[in-house]
């Protein structure tokens, strides 16, 4: 499973390097794959602090190598640094206007330059009560994978709006619903290899509503906010062990 952190716009390179003096230990015995995206800023001193079996991913990036694009970063700067790019996420989508297009462009960027791409998607609530989620999130995968070729690095992260940083979490049976459907339209676009694509679940994902969670058997692994800050309640979601 991959227990993926996303530190947002949060923690100094200080409490980043703090964040793993504690945490490397903590995590030290766990078979799940770790992994922690901080702000650009920290993703050196992560890298450098992180135990090695923690993967470091980042929180966006711009799809040109070099070049005029004041306040951008590229693959090339990542390179030395990430294994993951997060694309997509709400807070892009929905506080930055980034578009579809955009994201795709991104994805596209990500995969020629051998990252593994996480890509967020999701329904606000608006959306959920006038009974558009399957429409919304077919729409967000078509146009965020528009000629793309499948590939086992594309990972998607189900983000439902309204359950991030809400202290609200998706129904056990909502979450199955939404998994198969995503995982149907991952089908129809690249065709049967990509059943095996891992499908994360994001949105107030906690140590005390982890269980819940995962007793959903199309749950991959989980996308953190809030609780991937603290090294003590990340370290009990990463140690986290499905099937016992
Ligand atoms: C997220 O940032 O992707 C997220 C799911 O946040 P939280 O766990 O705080 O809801």
């Amino acid at each position: 499973m991959l227990i993926a952190g996303n530190w947002k716009m949060n923690k100094t390179v200080k409490e980043t390097k703090d964040f793993f003096s504690k945490f490397n230990k903590l995590v030290s015995k766990t078979k799940n794959q770790i992994l922690i995206c901080p702000s650009f800023p920290c993703i050196p001193a992560a890298k450098k602090s992180a135990s090695a079996k923690i993967f470091i991913g980042a929180q966006n990036i711009f799809f040109e190598e070099k070049g005029e694009f004041t306040g951008e970063v590229s693959p090339l700067q990542l390179k030395d640094f990430c294994d993951f790019i997060i694309l997509g996420h709400s807070d892009r989508r929905h506080k930055f206007s980034e578009s579809s297009d955009s994201i795709n462009k991104k994805i596209k960027a990500s995969l020629k330059h051998n990252f593994n791409v996480i890509l967020c998607v999701g329904e606000t609530f608006s959306e959920r009560e006038s009974d558009q989620t399957k429409e919304i999130l077919s729409e967000q995968l078509s146009d965020s994978l528009k000629e793309v070729s499948f590939s086992e690095k594309i990972l998607v992260a189900y983000e439902p709006v309204w359950a991030i940083g809400s202290g609200k979490t998706a129904k056990p049976k909502d979450v199955f619903e939404v998994h198969s459907f995503i995982k149907s339209q991952l089908i129809e676009l690249f065709g049967e290899k990509a059943a095996q694509t891992k499908i994360l679940y994001g949105g107030s994902v906690k140590p005390e509503n982890l269980k819940e969670i995962f007793s959903v058997e199309n749950v991959d692994g989980v996308l953190v906010g809030g609780a991937s800050l603290n090294p003590v309640s990340f370290s009990k979601i990463a140690n986290y062990e499905k099937n016992k």
